[in-house]
């Protein structure tokens, strides 16, 4: 185990990544972050499920920790594109990308793939090599490699983020995990664990569950778009806000679209506790109607899949009394 970790240690440390002072700063060593910032990724993969498969697939689960990562590094201005450290990682010796029927040549032949869509259309996933794939079911392995990439490939000021970020996704996975698989029929209480998750993972971890327990569909307007990086059209709302509640159950929760998520909270909008949608006379009272907010008016909400998740009718009669404008 010692020398074929070893031997990964050596090829995570030497991958081959676009070098040039002018596009990359000395952040990341003035090489492409790209690489080791999807390695990161899978390796949050293994923390969150060390018995997975070894097929790593382009869904919105790797795509969103891969952002995650990104953005702590790069400038807001500079967008990831993780299909380019998908496909070229074939060239470093452990990842192997596995061509749908028929895409066999379009593989072997294409230089580069920019595109996440068409990556997607060509490749079921890829593989890891056996052994490196074993390797990952160790935590200590994967501290090792994690260590690697981090000392490889930033400068020492980012090292410690990117280990921060790492704690942050790992936390908030157990976290969100936990708030799905409570169950709430029985018990409408307050998590007592939230204490122990820093804020970071806490918000985290609140959003992917409700986000998760809508399918990522806003509960009022219906609006569902996720790009295949992980981006979602929804934010995860709180019907009772944290500061008031400390209550990060999803019962307490709505995934909302940014219109809806202002306008519910401005209490332009409201949802009864027979979950109808309500809308506030305000919304009318203007010539410049916002007729995509008044037609939601007497539709029912988009609810959860799971009849636990729906809005508690609690938190929405506290949002009636004390968020509500009905004029
Ligand atoms: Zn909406």
């Amino acid at each position: 185990m010692k020398d074929k970790l070893a031997r990964y240690a050596r090829l995570f440390g030497k991958l081959r990544t676009d070098a040039s002072r002018s596009r990359w700063s000395p952040l990341t060593r003035n090489r492409a972050p790209h690489k080791p910032l999807l390695l990161l990724s899978v390796l949050d993969l293994f923390e969150q499920d060390s018995t997975r498969l070894n097929l790593l697939e382009l869904t919105p689960d790797i795509g969103e920790l891969f952002t995650r990562y990104w953005t702590r590094v790069m400038s807001p201005d500079r967008r990831g594109n993780m299909a380019l450290p998908f496909f070229h990682l074939r060239s470093d010796g452990f990842w192997h990308l596995l061509p749908k029927p028929g895409k066999e040549n379009v593989v072997t032949s294409a230089a580069q793939m920019r595109s996440l869509f068409r990556l997607r259309d060509t490749v079921t996933g890829a593989r890891l090599d056996d052994e490196l794939y074993e390797i990952l079911h160790a935590p200590e392995a994967r501290a090792t490699l994690r260590g690697v990439l981090t000392e490889a490939y930033f400068a020492p000021e980012l090292r410690p983020v990117l280990v921060e970020q790492s704690a942050t996704n790992h936390e908030a996975f157990r976290y969100s995990e936990e708030l799905l698989q409570r169950d709430y029929g029985k018990v409408a209480e307050t998590l007592t664990e939230q204490e122990t998750y820093r804020p970071a993972a806490r918000n985290q971890g609140f959003r992917r569950a409700v986000t998760t327990a809508y399918a990522h569909r806003c509960a009022l307007c219906g609006i569902r778009v996720l790009t295949l990086d992980g981006h979602t059209a929804v934010e995860a709302s709180h019907i009772i806000p944290w500061s008031l509640s400390q209550d990060d159950r999803p019962a307490n929760g709505m995934a909302l679209c940014r219109l809806c998520h202002w306008a519910f909270d401005e209490g332009l909008l409201k949802v009864s506790t027979n979950y109808g949608i309500v809308t506030s006379s305000q919304l009318t009272a203007t010539d410049n109607l916002p007729g995509y907010l008044t037609n939601l008016k007497g539709r029912g909400i988009v609810g959860p899949a799971e009849t636990a998740f729906w809005p508690d009718p609690e938190s929405l009669r506290w949002h009636h009394n004390n968020v509500f404008r009905p004029w």
